[in-house]
């Protein structure tokens, strides 16, 4: 979701006005005395779309002064925000900061907008005009204390913004999309076979583009789910040039077209290369993951022994999915499949509001902060997250933030949020 940074001296109503802005729906954080928080990040939604304000502070004079502390804001608002709105108090006019600041934002190549406060009644009007001095475009009248403009503003930040794309997965309802995949012999015809034999409901052919049907809808555990791309396992054809290649790419469709993919494995027999290299398709396609081992009716001690090493060995990686062990010969377990595929799906579709996400981790890293690079600390400034579907996260930063404490910080993520059974991606947008 799209940043807007918000920048203003002390005192002219910077923290009134972002509150106007985010409709108090997260309450804003008063600053800890002696903790310095020099940014905090909130979720703000207006016509039905999300972005995140971030309030830069205020501009306290630091040991270079005050003009160098405040034109290093408006460079960092610069840096990190696809938007910037400059906060004056109409009332005061453009004082001397106000000039550094816009000099600075003038070269921006995002869009600033300038925000008039305190023009409480048709009186304060007047005032606006001496803003234009400033070089920022037309300045908005707006009260942050009485609301006065600040719908029109809330406006114009959406037209600043530059256009999102449009999300894979819309609020397209419908059964949810599942991928059984797994290499050859493994038992996916089986276990659909299963699935849809003795729930009870029968299979439903959906008609695909094609002559074939190309999908299924199976109820399971009182829900309607929609088994991608399975005419070919229902029939049991196996292709007679059957080439690993074709297969290949079949899983591969069937994962993208899918929300969640179970990788069947064959529990009967050593972990292969093919079973891993699935997993990983599903992993780089951002889909969420359930594995479930088969033919756990030919399991026995020995086997299961050599199981968790394999696990422990191979699987570390995706240590997050959960597993489930079932038999399509007898059943087994077969009931626990749709409670994990709801748990993944939860996962996948989880949003952290960025309010809870900046707190949780200003004190995540002022306990562990990340490595020193070339002599210099990087600092992370805050964080959001800006996608679902899968989770995906977006750290500002002023330096490059090492895999090791990349990781380090998913490991976190999850400890704290959960994600379980879905790929959580980290970007770190480092500020230039
Ligand atoms: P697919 O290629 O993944 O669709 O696998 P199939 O469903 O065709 O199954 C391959 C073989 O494994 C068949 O002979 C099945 O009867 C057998 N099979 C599948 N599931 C199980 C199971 O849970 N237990 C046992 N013992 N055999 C199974």
């Amino acid at each position: 979701q799209p940043v807007l940074a918000v920048v203003g001296r002390p005192n002219v109503g910077k923290s009134t006005l972002v509150n106007r802005l985010l409709g108090r729906r997260e309450a804003v954080v008063q600053d800890t005395p002696g903790v310095t928080r020099d940014r905090v990040a909130y979720d703000a939604l207006w016509n039905g779309r999300r972005f995140t304000v971030v309030d830069t502070g205020g501009w306290e004079p630091d040991a270079k002064g005050l003009m160098a502390s405040v034109a290093a804001q408006a460079e960092l608002a610069m840096h990190t925000a696809d938007a910037v709105l400059l906060v004056v108090d109409a009332r005061v006019g453009p004082t001397e900061t106000e000039e550094a600041v816009a000099r600075v934002l003038r070269r921006s190549k995002r869009p600033v907008l300038l925000a008039a406060n305190k023009v409480d009644d048709q009186r304060g009007v007047s005032d606006v005009h001496s803003l234009w001095s400033l070089g920022l475009g037309e300045p908005m009248p707006v009260s942050a204390l009485h609301g006065r403009g600040s719908g029109d503003l809330l406006d114009a930040v959406l037209e600043a913004f530059p256009e999102t794309p449009r999300e894979v997965f819309g609020a397209s309802g419908g059964p949810r999309r599942v991928a059984l995949v797994g290499k050859p012999n493994v038992g996916k015809s089986s276990l659909l076979n299963k699935l849809t034999g003795e729930e009870r409901s029968v299979v439903h052919d959906v008609a695909g583009t094609t002559v074939d049907p190309v999908d299924s809808l199976v109820e399971l555990d009182d829900e309607v789910w929609r088994f991608v791309d399975t005419a070919g396992l229902r029939k049991r054809v196996k292709t007679a040039s059957g080439t690993e290649y074709y297969a290949s790419l079949r899983t591969k469709a069937a994962i993208e077209a899918a929300e969640v993919a179970i990788v069947l494995i064959d529990g009967s027999e050593p972990l292969s290369e093919q079973d891993l290299r699935v997993i990983t398709m599903v992993v780089e396609a951002g889909r969420a993951l359930v594995i479930a081992y088969n033919k756990w009716d030919l399991v026995d001690e020995d086997r299961r022994r050599q199981l968790e090493k394999e696990i422990d060995r191979e699987l570390v990686r995706v240590r997050w999915a959960e597993r489930v062990n079932v038999s399509a010969k007898t059943g087994r377990a077969v009931a626990k499949l749709a409670p994990t595929l709801r748990t993944a799906l939860d996962s996948w579709d989880t949003r952290v509001p960025t309010g809870r996400l900046n707190g949780w981790l200003s004190e995540l890293v002022a306990a562990n902060p990340p490595p020193v690079r070339g002599g210099r600390q990087p600092k992370i400034l805050f964080a959001t997250q800006a996608q679902t579907r899968p989770p995906t996260f977006v750290l500002f930063t002023t330096g490059f933030l090492e895999a090791g404490y990349r990781r380090f910080l998913e490991r976190k993520l999850r400890e704290t949020f959960g994600f379980v059974g879905s790929p959580v991606r980290i970007s770190v947008r480092v500020r230039e």
